[in-house]
């Protein structure tokens, strides 16, 4: 695109004047406005005040800033003469419609004003024009209706109430079905109110009107709803906003005018094939209001086919120049059409990875550029749940309540709450929940964020709760006529069943189905999605990182293979030891090992000879025969993963957690013990084993555990607990490898802090590894390596890489340790509220904090790999899996990144995006 000529210190540009590449400046709409109008294509005259006016309305004290409104005076007189129409006139009079239009797309969070220049006086004039009274009298209540509510702030349910009586008097049932003078009664019903709502009146002149309408969509940028909208999709708070003023065209002129929204691909599927609404005789805020529901874009093929020929052609036309999904808003006055806006679609995950495809396939876009367009978060969306249950069954479909749009895909089942506050109060507890509304407004926000799902008993396929559920890839279902909301009663009936508030029901996103209780779900499998499929392919093709998975079974690892892993980076023993049936034996294990230990140094000729001969004491005999039992169960789990991920390399931490994880609490045992004493029934020989077991559990207890007794500090000082770690992993690999599957595993050691820990602990392992290898005749090729996962093993990584063949970096605990933020409590106590303060930028345990950690990690890989050229670097942290982290680690250097089989894909596209950057 050429350089930008606009002026950065004009307030205002007219849509002749604009460049599209100005968004910053002219925000996404009005850059789009100049770029579509610059296309040839229908727009209203208009202009653009920029976003810098709206910054310096701010900064100067909510002042608009020197020369803005004679600007927007004059601008207003080209688009009169443009029209033919004069603003504010009595017999000809130009009515214009204020837009919010910020850089970044904000759908339905900021405030719009349609008709403006409206007023008592010209309502005759406009009605001459137009050729009848009613839409004159209905432009001029929607006028009312819209500039209450943004400038004055009166609530939009004052007014459905007027209506809704006047239609109950008029025995009609749409709004447009009123006559002219049940219209007059609506109007002066509305004044009534607004000015029982505020003590003042709306002004009748149209240049104040003007003035008012703009200062409060500049002011709309910092409505509560805009602002939690930027908090969740991360957008700058002070880029301000610009505003579109444009002539009035109006769709509700009778059955030759309508408006609509058109989508140029199936923003739900991502199928080639034009997808819309449109109402016939009506204006644009009643498509995205969901109060009516509209009629499919091919009928108008019938009952428009010009306008509707032209349409298909200016799709085909927008889409091609824009070389992405467009979603266009229409009018059509009087058979006359006019595009009003176009913005690149939002769309579901599964329509964004199938557009994305097809679009390189159809040649429109390059390889590049369709991983470049895909969120790798929503790789992970296309993963979302659906129903696991035969839906044809009998029993489901005795639960089945209701049929509506299918509006966002996913299935979900969860408790009912209508107020987006008391589903943020439910979420809060645990609860999952659906939120059902008659239909959402932006103010929902808040409740849509918290809940597994929507259902909306108004409004189509565009309606607010479609297009904010789709975002957020949650299932959601609209326009499900069946169902009644009651709000004051707190329930919804749906075909003659009543279902209240904290009722289960589980809604299906896909098909818009809706079923009475909880249905249990499963994810899809990533072999079966296509498109998602080649995209990865490509991504694998264009990445340099790798991508490994967290696994400690056969099972995670087979379902990280399907994923794309191309190992494990970490498999977390202590996860087998968990296991209630093995819990026994690693208990005796535990709890007897320093007996065993200090048995073995007052028998220094036994030492790293076999025990089994001699006569032992029952503790340290108790000891080698857990030990026995959990080396067997080992060597089983290690065969089993090494096997499922063959020639790939499987790297296995040797036993991280600190001991109390794996007894039971001290209190509850002491509570116990006390109670048997009491009822004096247990026998002396019963009571002294609790009492000895109590004081084995005690000894273990510790103020801060998870800066105690843990990783390879009780490696080295129970050794023959890593020892037996070490004769598993090398016993299972020697077993595959005689079976003629090869195999790598690596072995690792936890939460180092100085390289004598690594030299004693490789030196006393190696040996150990080679006794089994001569023992079974094979030799196993095997890694040798460390986490980097404390501060002082970062800062002394070249020391450390002397007894290491590679480092993984464990940022859970190197965040924890950097931040010195307990990783298991900060975030219910202060972390959110940190982030929500700005107090930090994000979440360091979600995403890599690049001046603290990530520092650390660039000084570990620069003396890492200036110790050992060689030297194989990943990370194993929950960071693993997040895009921004991914981008982090291909920056510093790494050869992979390891993360839950899940978040596989994501990290698959996330490292292709980090190497196209
Ligand atoms: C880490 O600390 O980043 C890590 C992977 O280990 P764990 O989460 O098991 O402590
Ligand atoms: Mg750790």
């Amino acid at each position: 695109m050429a350089t930008s000529k606009l002026d950065p210190e004009k307030l205002v540009y007219r849509f002749e004047e604009g460049d599209a590449s100005r968004r910053d400046l002219l925000g996404g709409k009005g850059s789009g406005l100049c770029e579509m109008l610059q296309l040839g294509l229908p727009i209203p005259p208009g202009f653009v005040i920029t976003t810098k006016a709206s910054r310096d309305y701010f900064v100067g004290g909510q002042q608009f800033p020197t020369g803005l409104w004679e600007s927007i005076q004059e601008n207003i007189r080209h688009v009169e003469s443009a029209m033919g129409r004069s603003f504010g006139s009595l017999t000809n009079p130009l009515l214009v419609s204020v837009r919010s239009g910020a850089e970044i797309s904000m759908p339905g969070m900021m405030d719009t004003i349609l008709n403006l220049g409206i007023n008592d006086d010209n309502v005759d004039g406009l009605a001459a024009l137009m050729g009848d009274l009613c839409p004159a009298y209905d432009v001029y209540r929607r006028f009312l209706q819209i500039y209450a509510n943004v400038v004055m702030h009166v609530e939009h349910d004052t007014f459905e109430e007027i209506i809704s009586q006047h239609k109950k008097q008029a025995g009609v049932s749409l709004d447009y079905e009123l006559g002219v003078e049940q219209l007059r009664d609506v109007i002066a019903d509305f004044k009534v109110a607004i000015s029982r709502a505020t003590g003042a009146e709306i002004p009748q002149d149209p240049w104040q009107q003007l003035k008012d309408a703009v200062e409060a969509v500049f002011r709309s940028w910092n409505n509560p709803r805009a602002i939690h909208y930027r908090d969740y999709y991360g957008i700058p708070h002070d880029l301000g906003t610009a505003v579109n003023i444009m002539s009035m065209v109006f769709g509700n002129l009778g059955s030759t005018s309508g408006t609509g929204v058109l989508f140029t691909r199936n923003p739900s599927t991502g199928q080639r094939k034009v997808y819309g609404e449109f109402l016939v005789n009506a204006q644009g805020e009643d498509v995205v209001a969901g109060v009516r529901t509209p009629q499919p874009i091919c009928s108008l093929a019938e009952t428009m086919p010009q306008a509707y020929s032209q349409l298909m052609e200016l799709a085909q036309q927008l889409e091609t120049h824009y070389r992405d999904v467009q979603d266009v808003e229409f009018t059509v006055e009087d058979g006359r059409l006019f595009i009003l806006q176009t913005r690149n679609a939002k769309r579901t995950p599964t329509a964004s990875v199938k557009i994305a495809v097809d679009m390189v396939n159809e040649g429109m876009i390059s390889r590049e550029e369709a991983l470049q367009r895909v969120d790798p978060e929503e790789i992970s969306q296309l993963l979302v749940p659906r129903f696991n249950v035969d839906v044809e069954s009998e029993e489901v479909q005795a639960a089945f309540l209701a049929h509506g749009a299918p509006a966002s895909p996913g299935a979900a089942s969860g408790q009912v709450y209508f107020g987006a506050s008391q589903a943020v109060e439910a979420a809060q507890q645990g609860t999952p929940v659906i939120l059902v509304r008659p239909e959402t407004k932006p103010d929902d926000i808040h409740g849509i964020v918290v809940s597994a799902g929507v259902l909306t008993s108004r409004g189509g396929v565009t309606s607010h709760a479609a297009v904010v559920t789709r975002g957020m890839g949650k299932p959601c279902i609209v326009g499900c006529e069946d169902v009644e909301v009651d709000l004051e009663q707190g329930l919804f009936t749906a075909n003659g069943r009543t279902v209240h508030e904290g009722e289960y029901i589980s809604v299906d996103g896909n098909t818009g189905n809706i079923y009475y209780g909880e249905l249990e779900t499963v994810r899809p499998h990533l072999g079966d999605l296509n498109e998602a499929k080649e995209l990865l392919t490509w991504a694998d093709q264009t990445r340099t990182l790798g991508v490994m998975a967290n696994a400690d079974t056969p099972t995670d690892a087979s379902q990280a293979l399907a994923m794309g892993a191309e190992g494990i980076g970490l498999c977390r023993t202590e996860h087998m030891f968990l296991d209630p049936r093995r819990l026994p034996a690693v208990r005796q294990m535990l709890l007897n090992a320093e007996a065993a230990q200090e048995w073995r140094r007052d028998h220094p000729e036994l030492v790293d000879g076999p025990v089994d001969k001699c006569e032992l004491p029952d503790e340290v005999g108790g000891f080698y025969k857990a030990l026995a039992e959990v080396r067997q169960l080992q060597t089983s789990d290690f065969a089993g993963i090494l096997r499922v991920m063959e020639h790939r390399p499987v790297i296995i931490r040797l036993l991280d957690a600190p001991l109390h994880e794996f007894l039971p609490p001290y209190e509850e045992l002491l509570t116990e013990l006390a109670e048997l004493r009491a009822a004096e029934k247990a026998s002396p020989e019963d009571l002294r084993d609790k009492e000895e077991f109590l004081r084995l559990v005690g000894s273990h207890r510790e103020s801060n555990p998870m800066l105690g007794h843990r990783g390879c500090r009780l490696g080295l000082s129970f050794p023959a607990i890593y020892q037996m770690q070490v004769e598993a992993i090398i016993t299972a690999a020697a077993g595959l490898i005689e079976e003629g599957i090869e195999v790598h595993p690596e072995i690792m050691v936890p939460l180092t802090v100085t390289v004598e820990e690594m030299r004693r602990l490789r030196h006393e392992l190696t040996w150990v590894a080679n006794r089994v290898q001569e023992r079974l005749g094979v030799t196993v090729p095997y890694k040798f390596g460390t986490m980097i996962e404390t501060p002082r093993a970062a800062l002394t990584a070249g020391e450390m890489a002397r007894e290491s063949e590679f480092f993984s970096f464990g940022t859970n605990d190197l965040t924890q340790m950097t931040y010195g933020f307990s990783r298991d409590d900060a975030e219910g106590k202060f972390l959110r509220w940190y982030v929500e303060e700005s107090i930090l930028p994000a979440d360091p345990f979600a995403t890599i904090d690049l001046e603290g950690v990530g520092v650390l990690i660039h000084m570990a890989v620069a003396s890492g790999r200036e110790a050992r050229p060689d030297i194989e670097l990943g990370i194993c942290g929950e960071h693993g899996g997040d895009p921004a982290s991914v981008s982090f680690c291909h920056r510093a250097g790494l050869d992979y990144v390891s993360c839950s089989p899940y978040r596989v894909p994501v990290a698959r596209l996330a490292a292709a995006q980090a190497a196209l950057a």
